[in-house]
């Protein structure tokens, strides 16, 4: 048998990386194996509701997150989680980066972006149709860029990116935005942003790469073609756990039922963060949802389980 980790947390987000120094805290062996390090944080222009955190950059935080997480020692690598199989009192993790095994697993696979379904969307998926929650303004520099989506994370990639494209247009098939008022009320102010709304794409459309959308107005059924070079897709993100479910309770939208102490139905995973039934999305309770796991983890691996430690 190969190397037994005391724990392996799938994500590498907030509550994966809180999860993953409070875990080495407790000198558990700890790999996280995760598509990116940040997660929906490397996305957030704003962030001034972390405590103790004041310069408000996503991406400046997450790289702190990710020097503290390594400080202490855990092991990481980049790649998707495919599958977790129990095997005798362990649990197999099956990853693109190959299998590891673990004494316990901390889920904190946070939800991934929505797509719009419709024709060219598959076909420019990386030339010229970004889902990624990564956000470089730099790759917008001087392009013509669509937004779709009514949320703060297309209010936010609009105010991100409007230091660098041409032209940003925010596609939102409603009037009303679900953003929050400020940061609606900082976007309205920019000069190269303009609103389309009741507004859907129905095609994405181009040779190479993109290079137009067709539009459709909700309201008035006209359809019309605007030429861009880049569209971002922020229109909400689900939870995927085709890789656990079969293992752990969800509730009816499909997150992992957790208790306080961030256990789940499966003796010796454990879950944190969006991914699980909180009904708040942030990176502070993420961030205590994993410390929480995490030590909860280390109680079931080091200890006798359901004796919690603080
Ligand atoms: C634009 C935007 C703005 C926001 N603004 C704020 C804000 O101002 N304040 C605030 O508190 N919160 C904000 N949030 C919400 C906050 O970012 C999330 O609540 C928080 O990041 C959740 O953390 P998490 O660790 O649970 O999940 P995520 O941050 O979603 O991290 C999940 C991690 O899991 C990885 N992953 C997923 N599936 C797999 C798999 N199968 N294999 C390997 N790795 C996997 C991902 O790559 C990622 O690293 C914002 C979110 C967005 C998108």
């Amino acid at each position: 048998m190969g190397k037994v980790y005391d724990v392996i947390i799938v994500g590498g987000g907030p509550a994966g990386l809180t999860a993953a120094v409070y875990a080495r805290k407790r000198l558990m062996t700890t790999l996280v194996l995760t598509m990116d390090i940040g997660g929906q944080v490397l996305l957030t222009e704003h962030i001034d509701n972390y405590l103790g955190y004041l310069e408000k950059s996503g991406l400046g935080l997450a790289a702190v997150f990710e020097r503290q997480a390594r400080e202490y020692g855990a092991e990481f690598v980049i790649s998707e989680v495919r599958m977790v199989e129990k095997e005798g009192s362990l649990f197999r993790v099956s990853s693109t980066a190959g299998d590891f095994l673990g004494r316990a697993v901390i889920v904190t696979g946070g939800r991934k972006p929505r797509r719009l379904c419709v024709p060219g969307e598959e076909r420019f998926l990386g030339r010229g149709v970004n889902v990624s929650l990564k956000c470089d303004p730099s790759q917008a520099s001087g392009k013509a860029v669509a937004i779709v989506g009514g949320g703060n994370t297309a209010l936010q990639r609009a105010e991100m990116l409007s230091t660098a494209a041409s032209r940003i247009y925010i596609v939102h098939r409603r009037e009303e935005f679900r953003g929050d008022e400020m940061t609606l009320v900082r976007v309205r102010k920019i000069p190269n942003v303009e609103f389309l709304l009741n507004t859907v794409i129905m095609e994405f459309r181009g040779g190479d790469s993109l290079s137009s959308v067709l539009l459709k107005n909700l309201k008035t059924g006209e359809e019309r073609e605007l030429k861009v070079d880049m569209v971002f897709l922020d229109i909400g993100r689900d939870i995927k756990l085709e890789y656990v479910q079969h293992l752990v309770r969800t509730n009816s939208e499909g997150r992992i039922i957790t208790d306080k102490y961030g256990r789940t139905s499966c003796e010796g995973i454990f879950a944190a963060g969006d991914v699980t039934d909180t009904p708040y999305a942030q990176v502070i309770i993420a961030a205590g949802q994993g410390a929480a796991a995490a030590l909860t983890a280390y109680s079931y691996v080091k200890k006798k389980p359901g004796d919690i430690c603080y």
